[in-house]
């Protein structure tokens, strides 16, 4: 079971470097046509680029069928990898992008650099020039930008009870 644990967790860690990867080299690479969806402005509720949740799926479907006994090693994997589909999911449409309403503005350093970072992402509304391809790991120089950004809203704040 510890093991097992301890195997999610490395499947988790490692998914963030597929997911860069993916992102990276298949999605603004010849996938772009389904990704496409996610960097134009749209009024739809739904994008192409949403059948990228079946990859996890899939994936993690997978390592399920493929496991032996119920709960060998490949288990561990796919669970680690739906684990990080449904991080994902909840960071990258609902905190960021706002699919569904539920996370305010946050004044958590990482939350904020997260958000920073990804839209910087979308700077960039073609295949390339983009930068940031990463979702759970932040590089650090947006851990700076987003401080000055708190301490600015704080700032802000305070005047406004002042005025
Ligand atoms: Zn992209
Ligand atoms: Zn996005």
């Amino acid at each position: 079971m510890l093991t097992g644990i301890g195997i999610m967790i490395l499947t988790f860690v490692a998914m963030e470097g597929v997911a860069w990867a993916t992102h990276k080299y298949v999605l603004h690479g010849f996938m772009w046509f389904l990704h496409k969806s996610h960097h134009t402005r749209h009024q739809h509720a739904f994008e192409l680029n949403d059948l990228f949740f079946a990859y996890y799926g899939i994936l993690a479907m997978l390592f399920f069928l493929f496991g032996e006994s119920p709960l060998d090693y490949r288990f561990w994997i796919g669970a680690g990898i739906t684990l990080y589909g449904v991080a994902y999911f909840l960071i990258h449409d609902v905190f960021i992008h706002r699919r569904l309403k539920v996370f305010g503005k946050t004044s958590l350093v990482y939350l904020r650099a997260l958000n920073i970072a990804h839209r910087v992402h979308h700077k960039v509304a073609g295949k390339y020039g983009s930068e940031s391809f990463g979702m759970l790991w932040v590089a650090p120089r947006y851990y700076r930008s987003a401080s000055n950004s708190i301490r600015k809203q704080k700032q802000t704040n305070r005047g406004s009870l002042l005025n």
